[in-house]
């Protein structure tokens, strides 16, 4: 098969940087799926802001070409965010893992979902810290030993996807990262997504996630799209995103593209033609100063 790359190929945004993901980890195929959809929505790596947070994925800043930032455990949202309504003309593409993503910075998470950010978030959700040699995260399943729990965490898992969906979010879909092509496709349309966009990814950690393996998920997932799922049905999209005992739903779980995002609710944008990195320029203070002295 011959491939044919365009002046938006993959090979812009190919980075000479060599990933050192461990072998067989799931962010080897989030890191392909992302610059795949890119590339399906013609987006060149000038047009498009990638943030990352600290964790393994976050190693993915210098692996490929695009803007990108690398900010602080946690934090990614709000810097998106703030990214974002600075210049709005672009896409904005935070990654965080589930351990900053539902600990350190959680709070982030909340008031994104309730804001509705026009920003796209993927969940890097390997189910525990492993950047930090496996510690257990507010996802790692109870009972499982991990390397700062040899007894298993006391805590309840937190229900995830019960609680992201009790924040009545405007999309919710869930990946696997062995399943690129799939991803590509959750990917493209959360990036269209008018409002914030909420991506969990399955992620495989061979090293340090002995549970939910990349055979294990294999063996549980199922396309909800090829069971003609609607993902305009809330209640629907809820139970099926929190009912994991038995098989996982995989695919765009949840949709409403009505709800207008926080920009178009911001009184103080309404009518501007100029975005606010246009807006800034140099103003002569010392009028203002002297009637200080
Ligand atoms: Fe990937 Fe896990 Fe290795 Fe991190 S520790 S690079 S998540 S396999």
């Amino acid at each position: 098969m011959s491939i044919h790359f365009d002046s938006t190929g993959m090979k812009k945004y190919c980075s000479s940087n060599t990933c050192n993901w461990c072998d067989g980890c799931g962010d080897y195929g989030i890191w392909t799926a992302i610059k795949r959809a890119l590339v399906e929505l013609q987006i060149p790596p000038s047009g498009v802001l990638l943030c990352y947070d600290v964790g393994c994925h976050g190693n993915m800043s210098d692996k490929l070409m695009g803007y990108r930032f690398h900010g602080l455990h946690g934090r990614v949202l709000p810097l998106a965010a703030g990214a974002k309504l600075a210049n709005p003309n672009i896409p904005v593409i935070a990654h965080g893992g589930d351990g900053a993503s539902f600990s350190e910075g959680v709070n982030h998470l909340v008031h994104a979902l309730r804001s509705n950010y026009p920003i796209t978030f993927i969940l890097h959700n390997n189910a525990n810290y492993g950047l930090t040699t496996g510690q257990a995260s507010a996802l790692t399943w109870q009972g499982q030993p991990m390397n700062s729990a040899p007894n298993g965490i006391p805590e309840n898992t937190l229900r995830s996807m019960d609680f992201v969906f009790s924040l009545e979010p405007t999309f919710v879909a869930r990946g696997f990262s062995g399943n690129i092509k799939q991803m590509v496709e959750i990917f493209k349309a959360a990036i269209r997504h008018r409002g914030f966009a909420f991506v969990d990814i399955l992620q495989a950690c061979p090293t340090y996630n002995k549970f939910a393996t990349h055979e294990w998920l294999m063996r549980h997932v199922y396309d909800v799209a090829a069971e003609g799922h609607d993902p305009s049905d809330f209640a629907k999209a809820r139970q099926i995103a929190v009912d994991t005992s038995e098989r996982i739903s995989t695919g765009v779980l949840y949709q409403d593209a009505g709800v207008p995002n926080f920009y178009e609710r911001l009184v103080a944008r309404q009518g501007k033609k100029a975005v606010p990195v246009e807006e800034v320029k140099k103003i002569d203070v010392s009028e203002f100063m002297r009637g200080l002295v």
